[in-house]
């Protein structure tokens, strides 16, 4: 592809630019965002956000954010305000924001209208009956026994339905379309069921609630949407969709499906989410583990690395399952342009530089970003005793291992060389303390003389350095298809023991007394990390957003020798 030419537009942008030029729907572009507030969203939500928003933005168009709340047992206001906090975080501003259920009274009259054309009915058959007439795939319906009511008598039960004169579950308003349809969804489905439930925002008013398939059309229709994008599964029920608008007469929006986002090693379900949650196997909906946006948020990646991962993935019409490092190396992308660099020791091993003075410390110079020099620099104070990571030094270093190791030298980041004579250790044998000696003439990091030392350390001066606790994370699930399971068995089977490890003794460098909840930085060596809310004054917590490895880089170069072998 040539640098400057724009990617190919997907097969919606090119629906919606062939009826921007035709001037169907007068030239608009309208679409909508509408969650059902039955949970918190999660990152498969942020890739239809950033279709639907994203679509309106390109074209000039406008996006309503609305709220399904058509089912009262399942909706709560908590989960609307937090739908309404994660939309904006994500950097997205709707036309408007509307409720479904503020369009119960008018779904109420379309359904009239429907009766009076002789096109829905008032049926007693039980959910369960309903279910047996359906019939199947391979073998037609057979007709309700009240399908033939006359429109007087159904319009009359229908008013009586509303007026709460019936017991949940005893009668359905269903449209009257066809028994015998290959499509399962157009066998006279159900438009009302009694529900004597409290909803959230409308409180008793409603004992009848509208199904998905009867309101969401509808919704669609008043706001004046022009393209009402959804996920796959809805294909089947655009036929639908279109009948009831048709019958109705009124404005008609065109429903175009793609494919949901799956990712390895997570699950995308707001049903499983709210198990784990429930239940305890993570700490809450923000919960760093989560795939949900605000706990991705808490995790410290940026929305704008959400986003460029919803850009890259891009919108098909098959299903697929998109690498998880996909995500790590779009959060990475981001936090490496975006982060300060600072030094902080996971494992701290202790380090006495014998040959430094003891009442001296000295504030070196260190990079804040080496990929923006605008962020300039800072001061890191060092000092006789130190702390370096416990990996970063063998007492009988294998091959390949450059670090610290007895009688050799290494250079401290920003620092010195230095190094090491000896080893102190406990009773137990364990390595506690290092005794080194450092080379004044490699202030900074330098050698004069021009020799080589194979690695560089980060450290942290004991007297300067801050106590903190981090938290390390790795994937919730052991297996990349965690809902993949024998028969009879539990998806908490494939939970992962080790998805979260918590270190309580780590040290940071001083510069980061001041990090507020929310900051990102990059460990040097260690990975990009954020901080927490749980952190108190004098007890920092981090999150590990993410490490520097990255896996994607690999996996990319796989596939692209696999795809140079055919
Ligand atoms: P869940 O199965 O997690 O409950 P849902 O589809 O029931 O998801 P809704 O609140 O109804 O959740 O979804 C709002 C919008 O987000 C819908 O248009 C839906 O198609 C879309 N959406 C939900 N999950 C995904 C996903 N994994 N990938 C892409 N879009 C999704
Ligand atoms: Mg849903």
């Amino acid at each position: 592809m040539e640098k400057n030419s724009s990617p190919p537009l997907d097969f919606i942008r090119e629906t919606v630019k062939r009826d921007l030029a035709s001037g169907r729907f007068g030239g608009k572009v309208y679409t909508r965002f509408p969650p059902e507030p039955n949970g918190y969203l999660h990152i498969g939500h942020a890739k239809a956000i950033s279709i639907d928003f994203g679509i309106a933005q390109e074209f000039g168009g406008k996006c309503n954010l609305r709220m399904d709340d058509t089912n009262p047992t399942r909706e709560e206001a908590e989960y609307v305000q937090a739908i309404i906090e994660d939309v904006a975080w994500l950097g997205y501003q709707w036309e408007k924001l509307t409720f479904a259920s503020d369009y119960f009274e008018q779904m109420y009259q379309y359904a009239e209208q429907l009766i009076k054309a002789g096109l829905a009915y008032v049926c007693d058959l039980k959910a369960e009956e309903v279910r047996e007439y359906r019939g199947t795939l391979t073998l037609p319906g057979r007709e309700s026994p009240y399908r033939n009511r006359s429109i007087e008598e159904n319009l009359a039960l229908f008013r009586r339905m509303r007026a709460g004169e019936f017991p949940d579950g005893s009668r359905t308003l269903r449209a009257k379309i066809d028994m015998a349809s290959p499509n399962l969804n157009l066998r006279d489905p159900v438009m009302y069921r009694i529900l004597h439930a409290r909803h959230h925002r409308t409180g008793d008013a409603w004992c009848l609630y509208p199904t998905y398939d009867w309101a969401h059309g509808l919704e669609d229709a008043i706001e004046g949407i022009t393209h009402s994008l959804c996920t796959l599964e809805f294909e089947d029920h655009r036929p639908l969709y279109d009948w009831f608008l048709d019958r109705l007469g009124i404005h008609h929006p065109q429903q175009i499906e793609f494919a949901r986002l799956n990712l390895t090693y997570t699950v995308l379900s707001k049903r499983v989410l709210q198990r784990l949650v429930q239940e305890g196997y993570v700490k809450g909906w923000d919960d760093p583990r989560l795939p949900t946006l605000r706990g991705m948020r808490r995790r410290g990646y940026p929305a704008r690395a959400i986003l460029d991962f919803c850009a890259r993935i891009g919108v098909a019409k098959t299903e697929s399952v998109v690498d998880f490092a996909l995500l790590e190396h779009c959060v990475r992308e981001v936090l490496n342009r975006q982060c300060q660099r600072v030094m902080a020791v996971l494992n701290p091993l202790r380090v006495v530089i014998e040959n430094y003075p003891e009442d001296t410390c000295e504030e070196l110079e260190a990079i804040n970003n080496p990929e923006d020099p605008a962020a300039g620099t800072r001061k890191v104070p060092f000092s006789r005793e130190i702390y370096i990571e416990k990996d970063d030094f063998m007492e009988e270093p294998v091959p390949k291992f450059y670090r610290l190791a007895p009688g050799r030298e290494v250079r401290l980041r920003y620092a010195y060389l230095i190094r090491c004579h000896q080893v102190k250790k406990n009773e137990k044998g364990e390595v506690v303390e290092l005794r080194c000696r450092y080379d004044p003439t490699t202030r900074g990091g330098q050698t004069p003389d021009g020799r080589r030392v194979k690695a560089t350390l980060h450290w942290v001066s004991a007297r300067h350095g801050l106590k903190a606790e981090v938290r390390l994370y790795e994937h919730l699930f052991t297996q990349a298809d965690p809902l993949n399971l024998p028969e009879g068995a539990d998806f908490t089977v494939n939970l992962n023991p080790r998805s979260l490890q918590v270190l309580t003794d780590c040290l940071v460098e001083p510069s980061l007394s001041s990090a507020r909840p929310g900051d990102t930085f990059q460990f040097e060596r260690l990975g990009y990390f954020c901080v927490d809310p749980d952190s108190t004054p004098g007890h920092p917590v981090f999150n590990r957003t993410v490490s520097l490895k990255d896996e994607w880089a690999k996996i990319k170069f796989r596939i692209e020798q696999k795809q140079g072998e055919n």
